[in-house]
């Protein structure tokens, strides 16, 4: 069995090792530079016009990283509005900022981490960014991640692979020798 992940740096590496002793292989899938997703801040509406991962950072120096099938700017419009009606319970940003005090998000300078469309390897690159940075304040990535890679793993398919198809998700069932007589 085969995973297709994008690769990053430090995170990538570690998780080949975990599945291969789980006998799954990894095949690394280039994922643009972070310079070449973050267009320009020229038009910073215009760049949130986009299914993806995003991050959030608050004045604390703690990000919040997301990912939707929707726009950013959608996303953020519907965190904008659970902060200012206090759903706690619905956001993890809301949380953060009602329970800390004097802790703004900062608005201004979201960082769209990629814009990938398709829903498993969008949930993969949140999932790694989230391990990758330790300083967020993500409220449910343990279970997210088991939960990503559990989801994720048997459906390399789904997966934008340019490399040889799995062949063990075909695998015929090779029915045992009858011995007779
Ligand atoms: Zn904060």
């Amino acid at each position: 069995m085969h995973a297709c992940l994008p690769y990053v740096a430090g995170v990538t590496d570690k998780l080949k090792k975990t599945l291969s002793k789980k006998n799954i292989g990894v095949r690394f899938r280039t994922v643009k530079k972070i310079q070449q997703v973050l267009s320009s801040n020229k038009d910073p509406v215009h760049r949130l016009l986009t299914k993806g991962v995003y991050e959030l950072k608050c004045t604390c120096g703690k990000s919040y990283i997301g990912q939707t099938g929707r726009s950013i700017q959608c996303r953020i419009k519907e965190h904008q509005r659970h902060i200012r009606l206090g759903n706690i319970d619905k956001s993890a940003i809301a949380e953060h900022v009602h329970t800390n005090e004097n802790h703004k998000i900062d608005y201004e300078n979201i960082r769209v981490l990629d814009k990938t469309t398709r829903y498993y390897p969008r949930i993969i690159r949140e999932s790694l960014e989230i391990m990758k940075n330790n300083n967020n304040f993500n409220r449910e990535d343990g279970y997210r991640l088991s939960n990503t890679w559990r989801l994720a793993i048997p459906r390399t398919s789904d997966l934008e692979c340019h490399g040889q198809p799995s062949s063990t998700d075909v695998q015929p069932n090779i029915a045992e020798p009858r011995y007779t007589g």
